[in-house]
């Protein structure tokens, strides 16, 4: 309660900016193979590793890491650590923003800890929890991006709807062709379905169910639908579509991280086939 009201009350309230760093060079999908470590020493924690793509990373007052004690495998060992901004022993190494493919207002960082000391308290709930904190998480930062791909695909929609009303070939509005009529019905579909299967994940959540394959299926389908429905929207627009001048050619190039942060499509597929099929004979 004590570290709730200290870290998590100002990030609620927006005072304070927040960072979550568990990904890092070799540890990717695979996380579990994360190699930062949490020393303990007296009344401190010494960290020593690299994050890479944290978003806000750079920006962040606090950045919530993940790290091993040493001697620890795979899911062992791991808890979470409260890193302040200035912390000595904490740099950023690397901040991308403009040269990326899309979620350009989000800077993208890489992060080191070199004898990066922070003092006890600042372990996140219980020690050696890390793992399934992290995964809890994950699981609800899913459901956030299920809804995002429904955002984004909206926008993209709605620029198409207005621009096939006003576009005008052959003497008609372009929303009189049936190829294009075909384009607006299939994304209009593919919305609603992934806006029904982000409200049941949702709900689920609400009354507290185990949501971890409905989370994923609300993602992966979102993530997948986002990309199809900002491609026709960018056909929808012709030539404009590329063009800068509209905003549809932002939400194709926006829509492509939905596939790839918090688990990518293949990630999200194991889990789902995990959760219908059973557990792969070699784990
Ligand atoms: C813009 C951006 C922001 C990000 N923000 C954060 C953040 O704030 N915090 C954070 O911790 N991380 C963040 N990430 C990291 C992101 O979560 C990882 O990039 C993602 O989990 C994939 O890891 P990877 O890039 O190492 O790819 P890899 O794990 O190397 O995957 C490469 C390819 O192999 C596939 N693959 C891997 N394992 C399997 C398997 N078992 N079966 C089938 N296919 C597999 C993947 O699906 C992918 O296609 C961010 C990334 C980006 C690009």
């Amino acid at each position: 309660e004590e570290q709730k009201r200290e870290w998590l009350v100002p990030l609620a309230k927006g005072s304070k900016f927040g960072a979550w760093a568990l990904t890092e060079p070799e540890a990717g999908s695979d996380a579990a193979n994360l190699a930062t470590t949490a020393t303990a020493k007296g009344d401190e924690w010494v960290l020593n590793g690299a994050k890479r793509f944290i978003s806000n990373g750079s920006l962040a007052d606090y950045v919530f890491v993940y790290a091993r004690e040493p001697g620890t495998k795979r899911h062992e060992g791991l808890s979470c650590f409260v890193v302040p901004k200035g912390t000595r022993g904490f740099s950023v190494t690397k901040v991308e923003t403009t040269t990326k493919l899309g979620l350009r207002a989000s800077p993208t960082a890489d992060l080191a800890f070199e004898d990066c000391r922070v003092p006890k308290g600042n372990l996140v709930g219980k020690r050696g929890n890390g793992w399934e904190q992290a995964m809890r998480t994950l699981n609800n930062g899913r459901l956030g991006i299920a809804a995002g791909a429904v955002g984004v695909a909206r926008a993209a929609l709605e620029a198409a709807v207005k621009y096939a009303q006003q576009r005008k070939a052959f003497n008609r509005p372009i929303g009189d062709f049936q190829l294009i009529r075909e384009m607006i019905a299939e994304s209009a579909m593919e919305i609603d379905a992934a806006r029904l299967l982000t409200l049941r994940a949702a709900h689920m959540r609400d009354l507290g169910e185990d949501n971890t394959k409905e989370v994923s299926m609300a993602k992966l389908f979102g993530a997948q639908m986002a990309m199809r429905v900002t491609d026709r929207a960018i056909q929808v627009h012709g030539g404009y579509g590329f063009s800068g001048d509209f905003d549809v050619e932002r939400y194709f190039r926006d829509a492509r991280i939905l596939g790839l942060y918090e688990g990518t499509n293949e990630i999200q597929k194991l889990i789902i086939a995990e959760r219908v099929l059973g557990p792969t004979a070699k784990k």
